[in-house]
């Protein structure tokens, strides 16, 4: 279960009324049963049910069972397609282990908005179900030109590209162990204009997925395995 609350030796943690719905109405846990908790930051602790209310209760951490796992340092950059995609995408980043999640706006972006918080408890669910310790964290919607504008020394940029043809060009493996991104664009591709500016970065390589145009939601679980494969653990 995930909460926002810290974590440790002998910490009381108090639950609000929807945890304490899932706890004790769904789950049907009482006083004396234990459950897993993490909260992003403190690994994940056993910790025991000490009050159970309809509207609250209140856990006891016993025992850490795991240390706070990081993922590796890569980012996920994407354009927001439409809601249940853009849902897949942090889900299916999370579970890979995408550090951080930012949606970008583009040039051919259809969604001007997203929701951050539904993102981010996609997130957490995500983090929930595959035992994971840590929770990237969703950005809000930036322009991609500013987040370009802003990269920070150092970050190497996957930028796939459909319109790359032939085999995908190899990772810079001198950046080994360098913080990376991997950038995805929207259901219309990259304009012009964002493909030259992202060709004139010495941080940014482009990469082919394949010879077919992948749906981006696609080709963003395709990514993250290209770039495990090729520099990531
Ligand atoms: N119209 C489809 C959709 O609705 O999702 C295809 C969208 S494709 C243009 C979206 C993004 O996925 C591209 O901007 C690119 O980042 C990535 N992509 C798709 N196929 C790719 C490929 N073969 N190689 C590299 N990147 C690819």
């Amino acid at each position: 279960l995930y909460v926002e609350h810290p974590l440790g030796d002998g910490q009381s943690v108090p639950l609000d009324r929807d945890q304490a719905h899932y706890l004790f109405g769904v789950m049907r846990m009482t006083v004396g049963g234990q459950v897993l908790l993490f909260n992003g930051r403190d690994g994940e602790w056993l910790a025991d049910v000490a009050e159970a209310g309809k509207r609250g209760g209140v856990l006891v951490c016993v025992e850490q069972t795991k240390q706070l796992q990081m993922p590796p340092d890569l980012w996920l950059l994407f354009a927001p397609i439409k809601k249940t995609r853009t849902d897949f995408i942090v889900e299916k980043a999370t579970e890979m282990g995408a550090a951080r999640i930012l949606p970008v706006h583009t040039a051919y972006t259809n969604s001007e908005r997203i929701r951050q918080d539904r993102l981010q408890a996609h997130a957490v669910e995500a983090a929930e179900q595959c035992g994971g310790t840590y929770v990237p964290e969703v950005a809000a919607l930036q322009k991609l030109d500013r987040v370009l504008d802003q990269w920070p020394d150092g970050r190497q940029l996957m930028f796939c590209d459909e319109a790359e043809v032939g085999a995908a060009k190899q990772l810079a493996e001198q950046t080994l162990g360098q913080p990376w991104a991997i950038l995805i664009g929207p259901e219309g591709g990259f304009s012009d204009a964002e493909r030259k500016r992202l060709w004139a970065q010495p941080f940014a390589h482009v990469v082919s997925l394949g010879p077919r145009i992948l749906r981006a939601d696609t080709a963003a679980v395709a990514a993250m395995t290209v770039w495990q494969q090729a520099l990531g653990d």
